[in-house]
């Protein structure tokens, strides 16, 4: 039987809708949650990332406004910026859209953020209450991944996980919340000796690598759920058949277009996984929601009202 599909952008409308009627309540008392999305220079996929939060936040009702330095903007500079929005009481989130020029020290810059406002969860602070269990904001990704299998009804305590990716705003986040959620975790990265015998254990496995299609069927437990975090654009053909043999639509797409949206997870584990994320539409979607829980729980925190209702928290 092939995999569940686990419908990321059915969930991420849920939580959207939420977060709605929040912003709704907290505007009826005056308190319109703010997000200022900081973009520097002109990258052209940080361009449609900060045009997609920008819109999702009207949508909820949030208050946004988009920052644009120059390309030429210096750490000092962006620093400073970041430390007059700290100080502005209607912006409850800030968020510093990477990669920063290289002439930027993007890691000042993210640690000038007041962790208060640090709505992608990156900052030290952050980081420490997450590992420690204390409330704070918790990276988006990671968190829309926990509330995936929440909502699908996907027990996580007790269960075997593994998560193949250690960085920092998915890997290790990811890791941590099943590890609080009471999973039994396994970190691997890319020295790690016998990658599909260790991923064969979980039975939820997380692949965050940036690997178009390395899950193949050897790395997957027949019936686990798999949560592909994976985004990777795929332009050469031969990949293409590789990972797409049998599939007309997504072949008549990728000739019209050139390029098509893959995840780290082959198509052809729907055969073997219990339940699996589509790529798009699964871990994706999530991303920008979460964004938008975190803006909220980020005004309710700094004026001691939050309450927690999702289990990323
Ligand atoms: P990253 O910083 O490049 O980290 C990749 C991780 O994968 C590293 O820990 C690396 O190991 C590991 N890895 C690479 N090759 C491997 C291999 N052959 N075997 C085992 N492990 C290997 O990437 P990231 O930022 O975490 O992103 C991962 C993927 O998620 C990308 O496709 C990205 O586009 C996607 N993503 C999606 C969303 C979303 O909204 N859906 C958000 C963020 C990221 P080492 O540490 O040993 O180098």
């Amino acid at each position: 039987m092939p995999a569940k599909v686990l419908d990321g952008t059915k969930i991420a409308n849920d939580i959207r809708s939420e977060v709605a009627a929040e912003v709704k309540a907290m505007t009826a008392v005056g308190v319109r949650p703010g997000l200022a999305v900081v973009l520097v220079g002109h990258n052209a996929a940080s361009e449609i990332y900060v045009r997609g939060k920008v819109k999702a936040s009207e949508e909820v009702g949030i208050y946004s406004e988009q920052i644009t330095p120059a390309e030429s903007a210096t750490t000092e500079e962006l620093v400073a910026l970041i430390e007059q929005l700290n100080r502005r009481d209607e912006v409850d989130g800030i968020l510093v859209q990477l990669p920063l020029p290289a002439q930027v020290d993007a890691k000042k810059v993210l640690m000038a953020v007041d962790p208060a406002k640090d709505v992608d969860g990156f900052h030290p602070v952050n980081v420490g209450f997450l590992s420690t269990q204390r409330e704070g904001l918790v990276p988006c990704t990671p968190a829309g991944v926990m509330e995936i299998l929440k909502r699908s009804r996907i027990p996580v305590a007790g269960q075997e996980a593994v998560v193949v990716g250690r960085s920092d705003i998915v890997g290790k986040p990811a890791a941590m919340l099943l590890l609080n959620a009471n999973a039994t975790v396994t970190v691997c990265h890319s020295k790690t000796r016998d990658l599909p015998a260790v991923c064969r254990r979980a039975d939820i496995l997380v692949a965050a690598i940036g690997r178009p299609g390395m899950i193949t069927q050897e790395f997957v437990k027949r019936g686990a759920t798999v949560i592909d975090v994976g985004m990777n654009k795929v332009t050469d053909p031969q990949e293409f058949k590789r990972l797409f043999a049998r599939n007309a639509k997504r072949e008549e797409s990728f000739r019209t277009k050139g390029s098509t949206l893959v995840g780290d997870v082959h198509p052809e584990v729907a055969e073997v996984a219990g339940a699996l994320t589509p790529v798009p539409g699964g871990v994706g979607p999530l991303t920008i929601a979460m964004l938008m829980y975190n803006t909220v729980k980020a005004a309710k925190l700094r004026r001691g009202s939050y309450v927690p209702v999702l289990t990323s928290r």
